[in-house]
């Protein structure tokens, strides 16, 4: 195995858990953070989650689970290239979406209207809660206990307020101060799979189509490669053949500007990261292009009609459910009822941030159709 970055997470440069434990044996610590996300409740959910489409639109599109699959999949290549911990790239990806709520962003949007007078709700910040207190799987503690580097990754972003609130793993938000490397590789991976599997669903739905993302630079150069090499290529190898290009070329173009910024910053520490300006970064040009893709897909697909309505759907769902469970706790599951005696509006956004999307239309139905069971 090569020899990590002397800038890199190591067992030895890590802060370590909140509560000190034995240690694990056979694997690294971080390993263990990364078996423990995939053993939790919370993991297994992202399964009936979404980003885009509502999991019951078709088996085909991306879900929470495979999206984490992927951004897990290139932030270990992108962390194995450049010496870094690959092991807690891993764990952070595979938690950054923890927190989030069904339906994706309108369901996060919907139940940030409804928390706004009771400090509001970020899905970042919703995933370290997830670890650090809501899974409720080990003796010794709540949460997860994992180390200090996994749950600073998945805090990617965090109202100075909340930071305030937050101690040691909010203070880089105060003090303006960067993530360790391997954070800052699993928040791009997180771009570079959300915006690939978004074209490639996009097209699956038939809400875009390829016609249209000719007018992409990015997807453009990628196409036309294909057509040019495969002239009677089936579509759906075109698309592919497309996307897998485009994720080829944001990768190899994100190593290549980071190990240059690496080399120019020269870090000799993991304390060096934390001061020096973010050095996992696209070039400049390819940072144009990849904002283009974002654009389109933001005009094209996020804001399709289609989406929309379901979108609306999801809003009108999820401010049902927490306006009733507001006005009468009793109403909650038990052991968000004793949360609820703490801090009813949290409890209940606790409540609904963890249903998948399913269970959320079950559970509206439950409690406001008459003819349904209870
Ligand atoms: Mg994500």
């Amino acid at each position: 195995m090569t020899e990590l970055a002397p800038y890199a997470v190591t067992e030895s440069n890590s802060r370590g858990r909140k509560i000190a434990e034995v240690a694990p044996q056979g694997r690294s610590e971080f390993q263990r953070d990364r078996d423990r996300i995939i053993h939790s409740g919370a993991f297994r959910r992202l399964e009936y989650k979404t980003q885009v489409f509502v999991n019951h639109e078709g088996d085909l599109f991306r879900t929470r689970l495979t999206h984490s699959i992927e951004v897990a999949q290139i932030a270990r290549s992108i962390a194995r290239r450049l010496r870094l911990n690959e092991d807690l790239a891993e764990a952070i990806s595979l938690a950054h979406d923890l927190g989030h709520t069904p339906f994706g962003h309108a369901g996060q949007d919907a139940l940030n209207a409804c928390m706004k007078a009771y400090g509001g709700f970020e899905h970042n910040l919703q995933s370290l809660r997830v670890v650090d207190k809501l899974e409720e799987r080990y003796a010794e503690f709540d949460g997860l206990n994992l180390c200090f580097e996994t749950r600073e990754g998945i805090l990617k972003h965090c109202s100075a307020d909340n930071a305030a609130k937050l101690g040691e793993v909010g203070e880089r938000f105060l003090n303006n101060r960067r993530p360790s490397l391997e954070a800052q590789v699993a928040n791009l991976a997180d771009e570079i799979a959300y915006n690939n599997h978004d074209v490639d669903d996009g097209l699956r739905s038939g809400l875009i189509t390829l016609e249209q993302l000719e007018t992409v630079p990015l997807v453009a150069a990628q196409l036309s490669e294909v057509r040019h090499a495969y002239p009677d290529l089936p579509e759906r190898r075109v698309v592919h053949e497309t996307v897998r290009r485009m994720i080829n070329t944001l990768v190899t173009d994100l190593i290549r500007q980071s190990e240059s910024n690496i080399s120019s910053q020269a870090p000799a520490t993991l304390e060096d990261v934390r001061s020096a300006p973010a050095l996992i970064a696209y070039s400049p040009g390819m940072n144009e292009l990849q904002r283009a893709l974002k654009n389109f897909l933001r005009i094209h697909l996020y804001r399709h009609y289609r989406v929309l309505r379901m979108s609306a759907k999801a809003q009108r769902i999820i401010s049902d459910l927490f306006g009733i469970f507001m006005a009468d706790s009793r109403l909650l599951p038990p052991q968000f009822q004793s949360l609820a005696e703490h801090d009813r509006a949290r409890a209940v956004a606790d409540y609904i941030a963890g249903m998948t999307d399913r269970y959320a239309i079950r559970e509206h139905r439950r409690i406001f159709a008459v003819e349904e069971g209870v």
